[in-house]
């Protein structure tokens, strides 16, 4: 149990983007009754470098009452997309399988990395006018450049697949694997539907769920999130992300 004698639930929306306005609507409908607004959002600048969060537009203003309201609100990468030509065998590997090229911090440089969080982290924090409450790389997949570049800013949290830490001091703030489900072909659906099954009653002091815009289309998938978020929350609170800090 956490610090505070109490089980934890964190949620998040991934790729939240005006590419996918619509269906992160109804990821909210799913997870309104089990949190309310105590959910991230993970926010891309630019998903693929055609779909721009522009200041000003309806977007936008959602953007800033989603906030405005109390949901936590993270950079997610810029452009989400791996553009870079990763080095090391293992790590193009890794990309290349794991996450159909959506690792796009994983190859980048120290510089590059730096670059991207700063140009995001001002896009977002103009829209939100508040700062952003954390970091997350595309697929969590960092490199070693985006580590280092993480390091140096001044964003207070950052998660991967295993943990979330405080990018500035190295602490570990809390451990185990996110709940989280693919559907990209039927094998991955299938052995997702399998892991939340086991990982949603594990004795994790910090449980982890994070949805994705494409899990709306596939009813068994959004009948598995429902069914974890009511079973994580018989016994624990939904909380947020910033609660780690204060434990
Ligand atoms: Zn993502």
């Amino acid at each position: 149990m956490s610090t505070k004698g109490e089980y934890l639930l964190l949620a998040s929306i991934h790729d939240v983007s005006p590419r996918f306005e619509s269906e992160v609507d109804g990821l909210m409908d799913l997870l309104a009754p089990h949190v309310g607004e105590r959910l991230a959002m993970l926010v891309v600048p630019n998903h693929w470098g055609d779909a721009p969060i522009v200041p000003g537009s309806p977007f936008a203003t959602r953007l800033r009452r989603w906030a405005d309201s109390g949901i936590e609100i993270f950079l997610h990468g810029y452009f989400h997309r791996d553009q870079a030509r990763h080095e090391a065998t293992a790590d193009r590997l890794r990309a290349r399988f794991m996450t159909a090229g959506e690792g796009e911090f994983l190859g980048l440089s120290r510089d590059e990395a730096s670059a991207r969080i700063a140009k995001g982290r001002a896009l977002v924090e103009e829209v939100i006018g508040r700062p952003v409450d954390g970091f997350v790389a595309p697929a969590w997949l960092y490199g070693e450049g985006a580590l280092s570049a993480l390091a140096d800013s001044a964003i207070p949290l950052a998660e991967d697949h295993w943990r979330v830490w405080s990018p500035r001091s190295g602490d570990r703030l809390a451990s185990g694997p996110v709940i989280t489900w693919a559907s990209r072909t039927r094998a991955r659906l299938a052995s997702s539907l399998l892991a939340a099954a086991a990982l949603r009653r594990a004795p994790i002091d910090v449980l982890r769920i994070g949805v994705h815009p494409p899990d709306g289309r596939h009813p068994a998938l959004v009948r598995s999130i429902d069914k974890t978020f009511t079973i994580a929350r018989k016994r624990r609170r939904a909380g947020r992300y910033s609660d780690l800090l204060h434990a």
